[in-house]
């Protein structure tokens, strides 16, 4: 097998070993790590089709961990992808209408960070001990509120490990914020800043890379690290579900050897679907990766003009996992859209962050054909979901009605009839009062668990436990901070 290693989008680093990049997270000169190329899927996909969802990610991690042996990643595999789930096929591919859904959320938080947040801890740990690291890691993480809580419940009591999330207090639904706070584990922090999500992770970003910062956890026995999708430790294990997918359509003969697909994804930071376009240049045929916004539509605008522009008003949606304004791993699209030129995307990104805007070349841009981008009204959302939930019974939760609405226009504009896999991101329970408002109307007076009853009542899927546990649990963490505080924050939680 060719061994892969990682470099820098911005030129600062290469020839980093897989362990390392994942340790890291992020890259010393602020990039994010890139594999030296994309490794090809070394069996046919037919194949796939007998294999389970944990022989599936084995056969495609295996790709690109090429410095884990097979032992260690099967273990981590093992540990991760197991009865946490509440279904043995891990992500099911249901049929909805004509379309399919494959359904990220049946991890113990709900939502599809699980697929990677239940493996990281995983990989971290034996990346730690592979390359003898005796410091303490600190996991950094900055939320729009799902992968806080995943990055909790995968690191919490994980030795060897603390966990530091910052979440933007007004920023995240009911549920999510209980989920956080009511975080179990000894080595775990939960922060509520003054801010909304961008300032959260920009400040993050900061911590890591301030140099002087750097050096005072050092000598107080620590490293940082982050859970956040930048960290390839990430966006890889989220590469296998969409071999698994196209291998379970080819199972159930939705497709024909080789057909093409298109993939449609709820998209915030643009690791998900990122993900899928590895997935395609592995092998999977993908033809295009729908790139769903909501109102926070700055992806939808970079790919019809060329123009990235985050100078906005930021929206707060229903669908607060996508209210992003700067989609960090889109960083990794433009780095191999200048053909793997680290100065040029070093030099994008300084834009980036000195004006808020950037324009890519023509030339980038076509670079990037197989994606489309649309989005969503808070309206098309709430609509979509209704109008799925009264012709075919299914329950969507309002990230992944964003996808659908979007899938729904894609089609009346273009007649295309290729088979599609819409990505669904959470429960419906995960953000009940807006599921049941959009299907039933207004709703006063109900709190999240009575709202939550009467969602099982409506969708005939029982309350997951994830929700069941929230009402008697808890609370343990109640810590807030204004953004220019988080820095200060951290150390006094780490007491250096
Ligand atoms: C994180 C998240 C998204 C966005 O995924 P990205 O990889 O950041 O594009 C969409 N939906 C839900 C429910 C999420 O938690």
């Amino acid at each position: 097998m060719k061994t892969i290693t990682y470099q820098s989008t911005r030129g600062g680093e290469s020839g980093v070993t897989a362990s390392q990049a994942i340790l890291k997270g992020i890259a010393g000169d602020g990039g994010l790590f890139m594999p030296d190329s994309i490794p090809t899927l070394d069996i046919p996909l037919e194949s796939f089709a007998e294999l389970s969802y944990q022989e599936t990610a084995y056969e495609v991690m295996k790709l690109y961990l090429t410095d884990f042996t097979e032992e260690e990643l099967k273990e981590c595999i093992r540990g991760a992808y197991d009865s946490k789930f509440d279904t043995e096929e891990i992500a099911p591919l249901v049929k909805v209408g004509g379309d399919y859904v494959l359904e990220l959320f049946h991890g113990n938080t709900i939502a599809f960070k699980d697929m990677a947040l239940s493996i990281l801890p995983r990989l971290m740990t034996a990346a730690a001990a592979k390359n003898r690291a005796d410091k303490e890691i600190v996991i950094l993480t900055a939320t729009s509120g799902d992968t806080g809580k995943a990055a909790l419940a995968g690191f919490a009591d994980v030795a060897g490990t603390r966990i530091i999330v910052f979440y933007p207090r007004d920023g995240v639904s009911r549920i999510q914020k209980l989920q956080m706070v009511t975080q179990k584990g000894d080595n775990t922090a939960v922060v509520a800043i003054h801010g909304n999500f961008d300032d959260a992770q920009t400040g993050v970003k900061k911590i890591f890379s301030d140099k002087e910062f750097g050096k005072r956890l050092d000598e107080g026995g620590f490293r940082l690290s982050s859970a956040n999708s930048i960290n390839i430790g990430r966006l890889i294990p989220q590469v296998v579900y969409y071999v698994y997918a196209y291998a379970r359509l080819l199972a159930r003969g939705a497709v024909k050897s080789g057909e093409k697909i298109h993939v449609v994804v709820p998209t915030g930071n643009f690791g998900n679907i990122l993900a899928g376009y590895f997935a395609k240049q592995m092998g999977v045929p993908i033809d295009k990766l729908i790139c769903a916004s909501n109102d926070n539509k700055v992806l939808y605008d970079f790919f019809t003009t060329g123009v990235y522009d985050k100078n906005r008003e930021f929206v707060l949606t229903m669908s607060p996992s996508m209210d992003i304004l700067v989609s960090s791993n889109l960083e990794r699209l433009i780095y191999l859209s200048t053909g793997s030129d680290a100065a040029r995307t070093a030099g994008l990104m300084k834009e980036l962050a000195q004006t808020g805007r950037y324009t890519v070349t023509k030339k980038m841009r076509s670079c990037m054909k197989d994606f489309i981008g649309g989005y969503a009204t808070e309206q098309q959302d709430a609509d979509i979901i209704r109008h799925i939930y009264k012709k075919r019974g299914y329950v969507m939760d309002p990230h992944t009605g964003v996808a659908a609405a979007v899938w729904k226009e894609y089609c009346e504009k273009t007649g295309d009839e290729t088979t599609a896999v819409i990505v669904s991101t959470a429960s419906p329970y995960k953000f009940s009062k807006d599921v049941l408002e959009a299907i039933q109307g207004p709703i006063e007076d109900k709190n999240e668990f009575e709202i939550a009853a009467e969602l099982e009542r409506v969708s005939q899927i029982p309350v997951p436990a994830a929700v069941r546990e929230l009402e008697t649990a808890q609370i343990r963490h109640t810590r807030e901070c204004d953004v220019e505080d988080m820095e200060k924050t951290v150390a006094e939680i780490l007491g250096i």
